[in-house]
C-alpha cells in the first residue's frame, strides 16, 4: 500500500476545500508516519484508547480528531489535545467536554452527530432531537466548546440512491441549522460526511469533510 500515493490520487479527485481526515484505526505507529513524512498531518480515531497512545507515540503537530462513540468518563483523556470531536451525540456529553475543555483552558471543536442511516446501531441525534437540542442550548453556558457543524454516516448499502438520499437530508438540515441558529457564526461551517465507500457522493453533497480509512492505508481486518 503506498499510503501516500493513495490520499494523492483522494486529494487529485476531490473539491480542494474538502478536507480528508485519514482513519487511522488500527494502524500502527510506522504506518501513520508514512503518511506523516509526506506532509499529512490530519489523523482520526474511533476509539479514546487508540488515540490517546497514539498521540504519545506520535510527533506533536498532529492534527487528531475523534470521530467514534465517546463515552463522557473518558473525555478527560483527549481533552488536553483532541482538535476536533465529530460524535457528539447528546446535552450530557457537551456538557462534559465543556468541562473538561475548561479545565485544559483551551476550546474544543466539536460537531453534532445526527443519525441518518436505517440502520438502528449509529448513534446520533434524530432531525428532532436535534432542533430542540439546539433550542434550549445556551452558548453562554458552553463557552469552552465551539459546535463547528455536523457529523453522520449513512446506511452501508450498494444503493448509492439511498446513500444519496441521506447525505442529501444531512445537507439539508446542516442548512436548516446554520440559518436558525448560527446565523452569524462563520465558523458553523463542516459537514463531515462520507466514507470510502461513499466519499464520491458525499462530495457532491456538499461534504466539507470526508473520513477516509481503507481506501488509504489498505482493507481493515477487524
Ligand atoms: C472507520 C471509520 C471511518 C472510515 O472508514 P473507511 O470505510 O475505512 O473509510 C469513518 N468514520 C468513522 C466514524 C469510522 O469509524
Amino acid at each position: 500500500m503506498d499510503v501516500t500515493e493513495n490520499i494523492k490520487k483522494l486529494s487529485a479527485e476531490l473539491p480542494s476545500e474538502v478536507k480528508i481526515v485519514a482513519i487511522s484505526k488500527t494502524r500502527t505507529p510506522d504506518e501513520i508516519m508514512k503518511l506523516y513524512e509526506s506532509g499529512y498531518r490530519l489523523f482520526g480515531e474511533n476509539k479514546v484508547q487508540e488515540l490517546v497512545s497514539k498521540k504519545q507515540a506520535l510527533p506533536g503537530d498532529i492534527e487528531w480528531h475523534m470521530v467514534g462513540h465517546l463515552q463522557s468518563n473518558k473525555v478527560k483523556f483527549i481533552a488536553p489535545f483532541v482538535s476536533l470531536i465529530h460524535s457528539v451525540d447528546s446535552l450530557k456529553l457537551l456538557k462534559t467536554i465543556n468541562k473538561e475543555a475548561k479545565k485544559n483552558k483551551r476550546v474544543i471543536d466539536c460537531l453534532l452527530q445526527i443519525h441518518i442511516a436505517l440502520e438502528e446501531s449509529k448513534f446520533g441525534f434524530s432531525d428532532e432531537e436535534v432542533m430542540s437540542f439546539l433550542k434550549e442550548f445556551s452558548p453562554d453556558e458552553f463557552k469552552w466548546t465551539r459546535i463547528r457543524g455536523l457529523m453522520g454516516m449513512a446506511t452501508f448499502s450498494d444503493d448509492q440512491d439511498l446513500i444519496r438520499s441521506e447525505f442529501r437530508i444531512l445537507a439539508g438540515l446542516f442548512e436548516v441549522i446554520r440559518n436558525t441558529f448560527f446565523p452569524a457564526d462563520p465558523l458553523f461551517n463542516e459537514l463531515s460526511m462520507g466514507m470510502s465507500g461513499d466519499y464520491r457522493i458525499a462530495a457532491e453533497e456538499g461534504s466539507t469533510m470526508v473520513r477516509i480509512g481503507s481506501l488509504i492505508f489498505g482493507e481493515r481486518n477487524n
